[in-house]
């Protein structure tokens, strides 16, 4: 472990981080700091220099994906047959004429770090995520509480520094000026009752703060009934919505009624630049990760020299019924699966944290499902991450234990038909989890929000 903060300046931190908005609503909607490490997690330069370079490539595979309309249907569309979510994505995106020729992409590359036989630390791609992408004005906070708490106490490796907020809230503002209007805004899309808020709202004052560019917030239902298409335009209280910017529909719970998916389309068949697209969303799909496992495959979709560098940061990604060798027989994936549970991951088309089935409710799920049902899921090989000691603050509480590291790398990307305008890695999120633990999410209470350092 890096650096031990003496426990009476626990209440120190967790002062600042009120202070600062490093706050979140719990399960049961009072206001707390958001769950967090005092130790940095630790990594070479060299391994953060390769995620770091990684996500302008990953960006531009991404929106290669999302404007191959063939490609996505053809991989999905046995999908949808299972998963009414899925399904009704695609209708979207297939009724949708193409109404605007820019693509402009808010990603996070999430990756763990798998100790290989040599005793080398490898990135390990979990997954990359193109809608929702959470934290970034978090990340900003809390990396100023670090900074804050080391420059009273030697930490002996270097604090990463990290501002995801300001690069995405550039990036915004860039793409509001391409779309050239007076009286412009963003429409952020986002849940009634969001525990995240305060990571919304900072991005919105940053953008008011340094750009002027008012943010309105909305459900997908207010989308319905009280925007507006005029010549294209998406209009909401009188303004021009030239970027809307997805903080919610990511999930079927965000479309409970049928009013959210009618402002999801209205979304889609105007102008505004949304942030993702459908297609991009759909791009994001795991079972694309899946099918991206295929070199052959990727290959239509990079660079020659970046097929490798992409390539080892994955693990093995399979569907349901196709047929591996284990101990030298064949059979079925489904079926391997069941003798070594501990080492797969059953993931269905879903995002947000909580959804993935481990262990044996892997092992029972598989068994229940029929035939038809074996598109909506892909298993993927665990990742076995390196271990390390945090002490993790939750609540007030402080807890010294084992713990597993998952590091994302935030891109944005902007694209006008096929020439790419913006293209960058804009800072990192760290969420430290106990080692037992399965899922990952912060605010689902899973994992605590953290910094780098580097030798
Ligand atoms: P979601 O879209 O819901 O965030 P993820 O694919 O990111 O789904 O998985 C959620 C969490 O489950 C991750 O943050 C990670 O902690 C854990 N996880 C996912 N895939 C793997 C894997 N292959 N090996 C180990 N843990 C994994
Ligand atoms: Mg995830």
């Amino acid at each position: 472990m890096q650096a031990i903060v003496a426990p009476n300046r626990l209440e120190e931190a967790i002062d600042f981080a009120l202070m600062h908005g490093l706050i979140k609503f719990n399960a049961g909607f009072q206001l707390v700091h958001a769950p967090f490490s005092l130790t940095p997690y630790s990594l070479s330069k060299d391994t953060l220099d390769q995620m770091v370079t990684l996500t302008p490539i990953f960006n531009e595979l991404m929106l290669r994906i999302a404007s191959n309309r063939d490609f996505l249907i053809n991989y999905l569309e046995q999908t949808a047959h299972t998963d009414e979510f899925v399904k009704n994505l695609i209708a979207i995106y297939i009724e949708k004429e193409i109404t605007q020729p820019y693509q402009f992409l808010i990603g996070r590359n999430d990756f763990m770090l798998a100790v290989n036989s040599s005793g080398l630390l490898q990135p390990k791609q979990v997954e990359y995520n193109t809608i929702s992408v959470s934290f970034p004005y978090l990340s900003v906070q809390l990396n100023q509480l670090h900074q804050f708490l080391y420059e009273h106490q030697a930490l002996g490796q270097k604090l990463v520094a990290n501002d995801p907020l300001t690069g995405i809230v550039d990036a915004i503002a860039l793409v509001i000026r391409q779309y050239d209007h007076p009286e412009s805004c963003v429409l952020q899309i986002v849940q009634t009752r969001e525990q995240n808020l305060f990571d919304q709202r900072g991005g919105e004052y940053l953008l008011w703060q340094k750009y002027r560019i008012p943010t309105i917030r909305m459900t997908l239902e207010d989308v319905a009934n009280h925007a507006v298409c005029r010549e294209g335009h998406l209009m909401v209280q009188g303004k021009i919505a030239a970027v809307t910017y997805l903080r919610a529909g990511y999930s079927p719970a965000d479309y409970q009624t049928e009013d959210a998916w009618k402002g999801r389309r209205l979304i889609e068949s105007s102008s505004s630049i949304s942030v993702p697209s459908v297609a991009m969303q759909l791009a994001g799909m795991k079972k694309i990760q899946q099918v991206l496992t295929d070199s052959r495959v990727l290959q239509e979709f990079v660079k020659v020299e970046n097929v490798q560098k992409i390539a080892e940061t994955f693990v093995g990604m399979y569907q349901l019924d196709e047929t591996l060798e284990s101990k030298g027989q064949a059979d079925l994936a489904k079926n391997i699966v069941r003798h070594f549970p501990d080492k797969y991951v059953l993931k269905p088309q879903r995002e947000g944290g909580g959804n993935n089935f481990f262990d044996q409710e892997m092992v029972t799920l598989l068994q229940s499902l029929n035939k038809e049902e074996y598109p909506a899921y892909i298993l993927m090989e665990r990742i076995e991450a390196q271990e390390h000691q945090a002490i993790l603050v939750v609540e007030g509480k402080t807890q010294e234990t084992s713990c597993i590291s998952e590091v994302g790398c935030y891109g944005v990307c902007l694209a006008k038909e096929n020439d790419i305008l913006l293209n960058q890695d804009v800072g990192y999120l760290v969420r430290t989890k106990a080692a037992d633990q399965n899922e990952g999410g912060v605010c689902a209470g899973y994992a605590c929000l953290n910094s780098l350092c580097v030798d």
